[in-house]
């Protein structure tokens, strides 16, 4: 189904196929076409590629990471030299996580979370150091992204309902400090809402996360270790509850039965390193599943990673020749299956997107999922 609405908005809904939408995003460097995956460039690159190449495999937008950024190289140099944008040389749209993800995933770094913020021993000298809400805006004006996402608490999977309850509150009281702080010129904000899988929890801090008007809200606090059956149910009724007209963003997915999932349940958005951490593990990502090139059935395999992938390594090399440069700790071999990997999910995406503007999101999703024999582990 087509869906008018009104030009200029910095989110429209172009198509809806049940709950699942295609949309358009407006940022400050240009549009983004929903469903979108993003590709993770953590320390300002998507390791080991160019941002050219990047582009060219279908990447709309990168993530940046705030915490990883603000100690190395330091969000005031990058701001001196010009903003993220500039430094990485990428022009294109970026969405900057806020770092609340890692701090709290860092559990043993903590130190003490309190109503004003959080104290934690950094990954990189371990001194202990401060994040606010208000440092958080501050530091994404200084990178000078297109999108900066909130600083939430993230509580462990399995937590006890009384913390659970409080990370709710606490990360609802950040959202509106944060809000009302101020950021870099044109750049959208999105908030963030957690309360697990626990539905009064979930669906309190959704109606206080969409009430408090942010551009975009993100489906935070899922992916991290919870039963991925009740991880699903929470998201389909969850994303429901955030406002239609504005994008939704699902933290951290990105194998292909999460991506559509989340896609059905009518997120527009998501992310994850599981592209470029399973090229490090000499993996390739294909219809059918996951495979290791380091398996001796690949020696003498002229074929490519995936029949019909466009991408720069399928034209061009055989999968004996991959496996030859991962078992030799070739850095071309982590170029070529970082290269596929990201292809294929930029193109299961896209896919998924034509799909809903036919109406056939439904047949498109099943015959994805019945070629593949593979689930995310
Ligand atoms: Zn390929």
């Amino acid at each position: 189904m087509t869906v008018p609405s009104p030009a200029g908005r910095v989110f429209e809904v172009q198509a809806r196929d049940g709950e699942a939408r295609a949309g358009v995003l407006r940022t400050a460097r240009g549009e983004i076409r929903t469903p979108v995956f993003m590709p993770v460039g953590t320390k300002a690159t998507v390791k080991t590629l160019h941002p050219d190449e990047v582009r060219d495999l279908g990447a709309q937008i990168l993530l940046g990471n705030t915490y990883h950024l603000h100690f190395r190289p330091g969000d005031e140099l990058i701001h001196e030299l010009g903003g993220l944008h500039r430094f990485m040389a990428w022009d294109g749209p970026i969405l900057t996580d806020s770092g609340g993800f890692q701090v709290f995933s860092l559990r043993d770094t903590i130190v003490r979370v309190d109503d004003d913020g959080v104290t934690f021993r950094n990954v990189y000298d371990g001194r202990p150091t401060r994040f606010s809400p208000e440092l958080a805006v501050r530091i994404q004006a200084n990178l000078g992204s297109d999108i900066a996402m909130c600083l939430d608490q993230v509580p462990a999977a399995g937590v006890s309902h009384r913390q659970l309850e409080e990370a709710v509150r606490r990360t609802t009281d950040w959202a509106r400090r944060q809000r009302d702080a101020p950021r870099a010129d044109g750049q959208l904000q999105f908030g963030i809402t957690q309360g697990g899988v626990d539905p009064e929890l979930r669906r309190r801090s959704t109606e206080e996360i969409a009430a408090l008007g942010f551009d975009g809200n993100a489906i935070g606090g899922l992916a991290i270790g919870e039963d991925r059956g009740a991880m699903f149910e929470t998201t389909d009724w969850a994303a429901a509850l955030l406002p239609a007209d504005r994008p939704r963003y699902f933290m951290g997915i990105g194998d292909p039965e999460g991506i559509l999932e989340v896609i059905e349940a009518g997120v527009d958005m998501f992310d994850c390193v599981l592209p470029t951490r399973t090229a490090r593990t000499g993996s390739a990502l294909t219809g059918t599943g996951r495979i290791n090139l380091r398996n001796a059935r690949f020696a003498r395999d002229q074929g490519p990673l995936e029949d019909g992938c466009d991408c720069p390594a399928c034209v061009r090399f055989t999968r004996a020749y991959i496996r030859h440069l991962v078992n030799q700790n070739e850095l071309l071999g982590l170029r070529l299956l970082s290269l596929h990997n990201l292809r294929f999910l930029l193109e299961l995406t896209r896919a998924a997107r034509s799909a809903i503007e036919r109406g056939e999101f439904d047949s498109y999703k099943r015959g994805v999922l019945e070629r593949l024999q593979w689930t995310y582990s």
